[in-house]
């Protein structure tokens, strides 16, 4: 399909992409939208798989593109999930298309994940800032999925406010678990709020994980990165087991347009996942 059709627009492949449809969608807060998406074409349904950390190039025809990633497990076969924000003209033009709406969809890119093998018999703590819950959900999933591979598990996730919190049915669910640690705080809390209140940089020193055994990853605004890291770094973490999302504006995808530099790297074909060991040195990096 995208072969026939790249050779119609004399396009290069990598450039066409994939008709799927909108299967469903959930509102997950006033401005987070969660969509379950299917590719059309059978044969690119079934090969179709990603590691997490990856993100997808999504079309709305006759709007434009954008990258998002993908936060249902890599597990998950025949279909795949995606948040979006409703932030500008691709994504808010993507909130309003209906269940059955046709969308493309380019990738998976990105060379950089997480490295869910190599965390297998460590602890992983995974700390998220608001849209940040989207990325890592992937691999929080796949990890609950193969529980038994790693040691400890903890989720530090931080919101402005508690109905910002994104999945929050799921949250709760995780809460319950006793092997996963759940710890959730907000800047803004409302009178029902039980849980922690302030930045999730915060609830970084109460972590028991001692550094020889503990993988590190990071997803959440920008801001957030240098606070994250003096914590991590108090904690003596290691640089090369500390894993950063870092999201940066882009257009292609595949290293042609240049939009997307950190430093000598890029973010779209080198990342979007970074240890900090790669990173740290890099001028415009945190
Ligand atoms: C790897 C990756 C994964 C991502 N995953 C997700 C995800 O899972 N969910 C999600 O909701 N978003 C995600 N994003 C962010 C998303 O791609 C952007 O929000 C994108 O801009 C949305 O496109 P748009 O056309 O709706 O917005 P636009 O109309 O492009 O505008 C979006 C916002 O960006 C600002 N902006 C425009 N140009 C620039 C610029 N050059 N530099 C900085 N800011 C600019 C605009 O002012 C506006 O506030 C991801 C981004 C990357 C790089």
């Amino acid at each position: 399909m995208v072969l026939e059709m790249a050779e119609k627009t004399k396009r290069h492949p990598l450039y066409v992409p994939d008709i799927a449809t909108i299967t469903e969608t959930e509102n997950l807060t006033t401005t987070e939208k969660k969509f379950v998406i299917r590719f059309d074409d059978k044969e690119k349904r079934d090969s179709f798989s990603f590691l997490p950390g990856q993100f997808l190039e999504v079309t709305v025809f006759g709007i434009g593109e954008a990258p998002f990633s993908i936060p249902s497990s890599p597990n998950l076969k025949g279909s795949f999930e995606l948040c979006v924000r409703n932030i500008g003209s691709v994504s808010g033009a993507m909130h309003k298309l209906p269940v059955g709406a046709k969308i493309g969809i380019r990738g998976p890119f990105g060379k950089g994940y997480f490295p869910y093998e190599k965390m297998k018999g460590n602890n992983v703590v995974i700390i998220a800032g608001g849209l940040g819950l989207a990325p890592v959900r992937s691999l929080i999933k796949l990890i609950l999925e193969d529980r038994k591979s790693y040691k400890g598990l903890t989720l530090i996730y931080g919101c402005v406010e508690p109905n910002l919190l994104l999945y929050k049915d799921e949250v709760k669910e995780l809460k319950k678990r006793d092997d996963i640690d759940v710890m959730l705080t907000v800047d803004r809390p409302d009178a029902s709020w039980k849980e922690s209140v302030g930045v999730c940089t915060n609830l970084i020193p109460g972590l028991k994980y001692l550094p020889e055994d503990t993988y590190a990853v990071v997803c959440g605004p920008p801001i957030m990165y240098r606070f994250v890291m003096i914590e991590l770094e108090e904690k003596k973490y290691k640089p090369e087991n500390i894993f950063l999302d870092m999201e940066r504006r882009m257009e292609c995808g595949v290293g042609k347009c240049n939009h997307c530099h950190i430093g000598d790297k890029l973010c779209c074909v080198d990342g979007p996942i970074f240890s900090l060991w790669e990173i740290k040195n890099l001028k415009e990096a945190l």
